[in-house]
């Protein structure tokens, strides 16, 4: 067998295609102009380079786009006090601290700080809280991505196993929420599971999110399965570059998988996608129209 790729980098146009046209009517319905504003701390290469690109994409789905870029020693109390101004702006919808922070800077302080309405990566305890209770609330947007992706392949999540590995607040326990909402069996499991490979073999649909290079063998999937590889690891080459992998070693899952996402352009691309589409619900739930998340 060999897998059908999940064309991430496809789903995600699709996506930013719809909240540009969004984006549009509401511009012209309501003369409002959605905002996102990203705060970046310090000179981390991988960093600048995602904040660089949100910067991108959110002007060419027709946002206003607010970037902030402070030095690595800047103090936890000027990033407070620059989110409590964003969060008094009418002008920003959405805020995005982009993580990691230096180590002068609580990272809980700061994404605690940022308004729940305008919280665009769901990461805020009231909006944590929310899709742990099962109400409307902003939900993180690599999870989000991970729910897209998976619906490409099945036409209903009703009733199937899906086992998440990775229990960060960011992904692994949102993505569970989000598969468990959907009437899914969820198996969270972590560094601890006992035999993380029979856990996966019970799985129809595989989230990994750990940080470990092809930390998933092909013989741990179950025949068939969706694999959806959050993983974004960076190694070196023989000839002394480097080379993005996943979570999920590519070649073995291909020979056993029904469908898989590449590294890059799987999951990664979806992310930004929805970050852009929870700023736009977020704009609208400023007007009042509709519920973010
Ligand atoms: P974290 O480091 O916050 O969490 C990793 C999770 O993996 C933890 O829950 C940890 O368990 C678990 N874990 C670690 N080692 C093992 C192991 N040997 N077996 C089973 N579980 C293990 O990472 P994130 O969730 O933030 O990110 C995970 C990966 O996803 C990274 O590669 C990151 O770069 C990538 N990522 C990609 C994004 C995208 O847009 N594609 C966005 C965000 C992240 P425990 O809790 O027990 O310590």
């Amino acid at each position: 067998m060999t897998a059908r790729l999940i064309d991430g980098k496809a789903e995600a146009a699709l996506l930013r295609a719809r909240v540009a046209a969004d984006v549009q009517a509401l511009t012209a319905s309501r003369g409002i102009t959605p905002g996102l504003a990203v705060v970046l701390i310090g000179t981390d290469p991988a960093s600048q380079v995602y904040v660089r690109n949100k910067g991108v994409q959110t002007r060419a789905a027709g946002m206003a786009s607010f970037e902030y870029l402070l030095p690595e020693s800047a103090g936890e109390a000027e990033v407070l006090a620059l989110v409590a101004e964003l969060n008094a702006r009418p002008d920003v919808h959405g805020i995005l601290v982009q993580l990691p922070l230096p180590p002068q800077i609580s990272a809980d302080r700061v994404l605690q700080a940022i308004a729940p309405d305008k919280d665009v990566d769901g990461c805020h305890p009231v909006n944590a809280g929310k899709l742990a209770s099962g109400r409307p609330g902003i939900v993180p947007c690599t999870p989000q991505g991970c729910l897209i992706l998976a619906k490409t392949v099945h036409d209903s999540l009703r009733g199937l196993e899906v086992v998440v590995v990775g229990r960060s607040v960011l992904v692994g326990r949102p993505a569970a929420l989000l598969f468990l909402t959907e009437s899914c069996t969820v198996t969270i499991a972590h560094s601890a599971t006992r035999d993380l490979p029979a856990s996966c073999r019970r799985a129809d649909i595989l989230v990994v999110a750990v940080g470990r290079p092809e930390l998933v063998r092909g013989d741990w999937i179950k025949p068939g399965a969706t694999v959806i590889d959050v993983g974004i690891n960076r190694i070196d080459r023989p000839d002394g570059g480097t080379r993005l992998v996943g979570d999920v070693a590519y070649d073995e899952a291909r020979a056993v998988a029904g469908a898989l996402t590449p590294v890059p352009g799987g999951v990664g691309p979806m992310t930004i996608a929805c970050l852009l589409a929870n700023t736009l619900a977020c704009a609208r739930r400023s007007l009042g129209q509709a519920p973010a998340g």
